[in-house]
């Protein structure tokens, strides 16, 4: 019994192991299948040539986004923007602008402001060629040679323009920035900018443009002063013939000997009120307009036509003396108005 048994079990152990057995090839066969569906990335993951190739794919994955952020191009482009100066707004991609972003804006703006100047040794080119056709040449050849000129010296005072609209537009982001807004579309901001600023100075009339341009009133008084060598020099307005929108000759400046004092404000247009005056360029202001152009910044660029230079709000100082003359150049304005109305009633 015991054999019978043992081989009874024997037998059953067989049978079940014949059973396991026959059942094997089935489930190996399922395991196979699933093995052969595991297989398919397995023996891909494990395949020599490809196995070395996955990393590859991986790291040219991880390095795609720096391509398509343009991280590598952008340090490179940073570096040609401090070697060369060339300015590329298309770097400031990343979005909404970081306060760090706020140096590199004020550095491009600077850029500008490098390029204006720069630009202004042309200008002084310019009066220069200008003196030596007055010098030398009369008549009709001088005229036209002089006239050519103006025309270059008002091109060049309006890129001056466009290159510090370019400044102030950067200027006006890096100061958004710094206060916390969140600019998530800078290009658009400096395109509008931009455009908003060469659209009003536009708009303006030719006087407005180049007559309290410094670099215009000495190119023109220089030559003045070549072709009449004895006579006074006369304001820069006869210059310009007056435009629709131009006040009247009398009412803009007080000629003082050839000097033209100015009692406007560069950046409200009219007369001075309670004007201060940098004591970095001895350019004056009217205190509200100036003291708002600086809009948390530090400093400001004078906004007087043809000035670089920057000050802060400590070096603007209140000028009496010169709110007196504004107002006593606004009471003779006012009497030489009444008195052309006067004179028209007579007509
Ligand atoms: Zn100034």
């Amino acid at each position: 019994m015991p054999v019978s048994t043992f081989s009874r079990r024997k037998s059953s152990r067989r049978q079940m192991s014949s059973d396991i057995e026959e059942d094997r090839p089935s489930q190996s066969r399922a395991d196979e299948q699933v093995e052969e569906a595991d297989e398919g990335p397995s023996r891909r993951r494990t395949n020599g040539v490809k196995k070395e190739k996955k990393p590859n794919i991986s790291r040219r994955q991880e390095r795609a986004p720096e391509v398509n952020g343009n991280r590598d191009e952008d340090d490179e482009d940073d570096d040609d923007d401090d070697e060369d100066g060339r300015i590329d707004i298309a770097n400031f991609r990343d979005q909404p602008l970081a306060k760090t972003d706020v140096v590199k804006l004020q550095g491009i703006a600077r850029d500008w402001n490098q390029m204006e100047i720069t630009t202004r040794q042309n200008w002084r080119v310019v009066g220069d060629v200008a003196v030596a056709i007055a010098d030398a040449a009369e008549g009709e050849d001088a005229e036209q040679g002089l006239a050519e000129l103006d025309i270059i010296m008002k091109d060049l005072i309006d890129i001056g323009v466009e290159m510090q609209a370019h400044e102030k537009a950067l200027d006006d982001i890096a100061q958004k920035v710094g206060q916390g807004e969140d600019v998530d579309d800078a290009i658009e901001r400096y395109g509008d900018g931009v455009q908003t600023r060469m659209e009003e100075y536009t708009k303006k009339t030719t006087r407005q443009k180049y007559a309290k341009s410094e670099e215009y009133t000495s190119f023109k008084h220089n030559i003045y002063e070549i072709q009449h060598p004895e006579k006074a020099l006369p304001p820069i307005t006869d210059f310009i013939p007056k435009e629709d929108g131009d006040a009247s000759d009398d009412e803009d400046d007080l000629e003082m000997g050839g000097v033209s004092q100015v009692y406007t404000c560069p950046i409200t247009l009219v007369a001075l009120e309670k004007p201060v005056t940098s004591s970095v360029c001895g350019h004056s202001f009217s205190s509200n307009a100036i003291l708002q152009s600086f809009q948390g910044s530090p400093t400001v660029k004078c906004p007087t036509s043809g000035c670089t230079k920057r000050f802060s709000r400590s070096d603007l100082k209140p000028n009496k003396e010169l709110e007196k003359k504004v107002k006593a150049w606004q009471r003779r304005a006012q009497r030489a108005a009444e008195n052309s109305d006067a004179e028209e009633i007579i007509d």
